[in-house]
C-alpha cells in the first residue's frame, strides 16, 4: 500500500515537497471485527488549501493537525472493497475523507462519507464540483450572500476549485461577474470558458484598488473572498453601500507566521457592509439539495468544470505545494494510482 506520509509540522513558511514522503506499507483489505467502517481502494485524491493549515501545529482550531508519521488525510473518491457498515456494500463508489494512499480503512462513525449515486459524470468531479468545493461555492454564494439578479459580484482566486463554480452560479442568476487570477491562461479561462463578464491578472496590477475601480465604477455589491491580504484591503475601499462579503478563505495568509494587517476596515462601518465567514463542514446536510440544483446544470451544459489531474501518489506533494504558487489550473486533484 503506497502512502504519502506527513513528516513534520510546517510553521510560517511555504510547505515543501520534502515535508511529505512516499512510503510503502502493508494492509489487510478487511474491516476488523467490531469496527464500523469500510476498506476502500482510492481512485481520486483531492488537494485543497485547508490541508496547509493541518500541516501546522494547531490548538483550538476547527481542524486537527495531521499526525506526524501517518498518511496525509483528505477528501477523495473511492470504491468500497469490504464493508463493516450496513450503509455501504462492496462495489459502492463513495466520496469523503480518506487517506493519501492506495487503500484506506475509513471509520464511518467519525468521518464524512457519501455514497455516489450519480455516475454519469466524471468521478473526479466528486473531489470538486460535486464534492466539498462545490458545496462551499453553493453555501457561500446562495446562503451567505442571498444574491439578486443584476448585482455586481467580485471573486478572487476565481479560476480555482471554488471560484469557477461561484462565478458560473452568479452568471446563471444574471449578475455582473468579475474575477481575478494569477496568469493570463486563467484570465482567458474566466472570460472564455466560464463566461465571466471581466477578469484580470492581479499580479500585473500596480494598484489593486485602481483595477477594481475600473471594473466596478459604482462599487461591488458582493465579494467572494478566497485570498485575503492586500486584495481584501483593495476590495474594502471599493465596496458599495450595504454590500456583502462572504469570507470563504484567505489563502494569501496561510504560509505566514502572522496575518498581514488590514488597513481599510473602517470601510465596513462607513459603507454598512455585512461580512460573514462560513465553514463548509457546517453545511453537509445541504448536499442533496445542492445535487438537485447542480446535476441538471451539468447535464444541460450550463456549468463546466476545469480540473488539473496529477497522476499517481508520487505527484501528490508537488500538487499540494503548487496550490500556493498558483501552479494549478482549475481544481487540483490526483489519481491514487498511475493510469
Ligand atoms: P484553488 O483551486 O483556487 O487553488 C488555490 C489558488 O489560490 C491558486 O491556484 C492561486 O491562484 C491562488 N493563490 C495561491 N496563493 C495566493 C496568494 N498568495 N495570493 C493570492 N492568490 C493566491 O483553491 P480552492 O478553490 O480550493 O480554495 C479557494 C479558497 O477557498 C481558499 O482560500 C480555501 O482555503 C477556501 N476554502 C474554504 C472553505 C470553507 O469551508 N470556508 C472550503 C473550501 C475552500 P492564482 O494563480 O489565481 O493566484
Amino acid at each position: 500500500n503506497k502512502q504519502i506520509i506527513f513528516k513534520d509540522y510546517v510553521g510560517g513558511v511555504p510547505p515543501k515537497e520534502s515535508d511529505m514522503v512516499l512510503q510503502t506499507g502493508t494492509m489487510t483489505l478487511k474491516v476488523p471485527q467490531g469496527v464500523k467502517g469500510v476498506v476502500v481502494k482510492n481512485l481520486y485524491l483531492s488537494c485543497d488549501p485547508y490541508m496547509r493549515t493541518r500541516m501546522r501545529k494547531l490548538q483550538g482550531s476547527y481542524v486537527e493537525s495531521f499526525t506526524r508519521g501517518s498518511p496525509i488525510v483528505g477528501f477523495g473518491v473511492a470504491k468500497v472493497l469490504h464493508s463493516g457498515d450496513p450503509n455501504f456494500k462492496e462495489g459502492d463508489l463513495v466520496w469523503g475523507m480518506t487517506g493519501w494512499e492506495e487503500y484506506s480503512l475509513i471509520i464511518t462513525t467519525t468521518e464524512t462519507l457519501f455514497k455516489i449515486e450519480h455516475t454519469d459524470v466524471p468521478l473526479s468531479y466528486y473531489t470538486g464540483l460535486l464534492g466539498m468545493p462545490g458545496i462551499t461555492a453553493y453555501v457561500g454564494f446562495y446562503e451567505i450572500y442571498d444574491p439578486k439578479k443584476g448585482e455586481k459580484v467580485f471573486i478572487s482566486a476565481a479560476s480555482g476549485a471554488v471560484g469557477q463554480i461561484v462565478g458560473q452560479f452568479a452568471k446563471l442568476l444574471g449578475c455582473y461577474v468579475v474575477g481575478s487570477a494569477g496568469t493570463k491562461e486563467k484570465v482567458d479561462l474566466l472570460k472564455n470558458k466560464f463566461g465571466f463578464d471581466e477578469a484580470f491578472n492581479y499580479k500585473e496590477e500596480k494598484y489593486l484598488s485602481v483595477a477594481l475601480k475600473r471594473y466596478f465604477p459604482d462599487g461591488i455589491d458582493v465579494y467572494f473572498e478566497n485570498v485575503g491580504g492586500v486584495m481584501l484591503d483593495a476590495v474594502l475601499v471599493n465596496m458599495r453601500l450595504r454590500g456583502r462579503i462572504a469570507f470563504c478563505g484567505l489563502i494569501s495568509q496561510y504560509n505566514r507566521e502572522k496575518p498581514e494587517g488590514i488597513h481599510n476596515l473602517n470601510c465596513l462601518i462607513a459603507k454598512r457592509v455585512r461580512a460573514e465567514g462560513f465553514l463548509v463542514l457546517d453545511y453537509y446536510h445541504r448536499y442533496p439539495k445542492f445535487l438537485d440544483m447542480v446535476l441538471p446544470y451539468i447535464k444541460q451544459g450550463k456549468i463546466s468544470y476545469v480540473e488539473d489531474i496529477a497522476e499517481g501518489l508520487e505527484s501528490a506533494p508537488a500538487a499540494l505545494v503548487g496550490l500556493f504558487s498558483g501552479r494549478n489550473v482549475g481544481k487540483q486533484n490526483l489519481t491514487a494510482t498511475m493510469v
